[in-house]
């Protein structure tokens, strides 16, 4: 189908002109933002949704249909754009076609599913409706039927993230620790882990830099700012308070590890 074909059929139930919701809201300035790399979604204003679909039709109706809605609209053509768009930003919600030229759609919902809150609608083609009963299988929040209307669309995805917890963009999933950077929980496979104040806000300083070295300075500073610590000791204290309640084993840690001369990182 043209693109013209899309636009027609997802728009048609809202006529030829589409108002946006408010003047700040306008298709263009929607349309000049940038995406907040890493930087959280939900900043409550327009939720952000990652379109995965390969037919270019659907995706240039879909960003300017879900745009004009008060959505950011970001695109991934495969499952490998779409795992490397979700490793940089926080997306609110996924729109995941389920035939992608690189694999299933169901594959990518499986793994949200066990890593993320991000909720999943699954766009199926009709003629592969057992792909829906998959879906729901896997997690997915909800799915809706090729060809089907934006109207819909956009009520299906608006109802998602009304639900609880839909939007959760301070929890973050290392291995089986399930950390919640707001609530300033951690649970270990289910289980909760009771941290001091400064066990939490060290583990969360390397939650927010996941992978990369953060200095024993750093962590100094970001702990103990202000404080005259006699001995730089007491952060070796709390990274192994830290590791025997968070690793398997903490003499050989998975998660919490020392890079030697530098500081630590967080793995997993
Ligand atoms: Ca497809």
């Amino acid at each position: 189908m043209s693109l013209a074909g899309h636009l027609e059929h997802i728009q048609a139930p809202y006529g030829a002109r589409v108002a946006p919701l408010d003047a700040d809201r306008s298709p263009a300035a929607l349309a000049g933002a940038t995406p907040r790399p890493g930087s959280g979604s939900g900043d409550g204003a327009r939720p952000r949704i990652l379109v995965v679909e390969d037919e270019p039709g659907y995706v240039e109706a879909l960003t300017l249909g879900l745009t004009v809605e008060g959505f950011e609209v970001l695109g991934a053509g495969t499952l490998a754009r779409a795992r490397e768009v979700l490793r940089e930003v926080d997306c609110d919600l996924v729109l995941l076609d389920v035939m992608l030229p690189d694999g299933s759609g169901l594959d990518l919902c499986r793994e949200l599913h066990a890593s993320t809150r991000t909720p999943v609608i699954v766009v199926s083609a009709r003629s592969q409706e057992v792909d829906v009963v998959v879906g729901l299988e896997l997690g997915a929040a909800d799915y809706v039927t090729k060809p089907y209307r934006l109207r819909e669309l956009v009520a299906r995805i608006r109802s998602v993230l009304r639900r609880p917890g839909a939007t959760d963009a301070s929890r973050v999933v290392v291995g089986d620790l399930d950390i919640d950077l707001e609530g300033r929980t951690v649970a270990r496979r289910g289980v909760p882990v009771v941290l001091s104040r400064r066990e939490f806000d060290l583990l969360a300083l390397l939650v927010e830099r996941r992978g990369q070295v953060i200095t024993r300075e750093r962590c100094l500073d970001a702990l103990w700012w202000g404080v005259d610590l006699a001995d730089t000791r007491t952060l070796d204290t709390h990274v192994k308070r830290l590791r025997a309640k968070l690793e398997d084993d903490p003499a050989q840690p998975r998660h919490l590890i020392t890079v030697r001369g530098v500081g630590f990182r967080l793995d997993g």
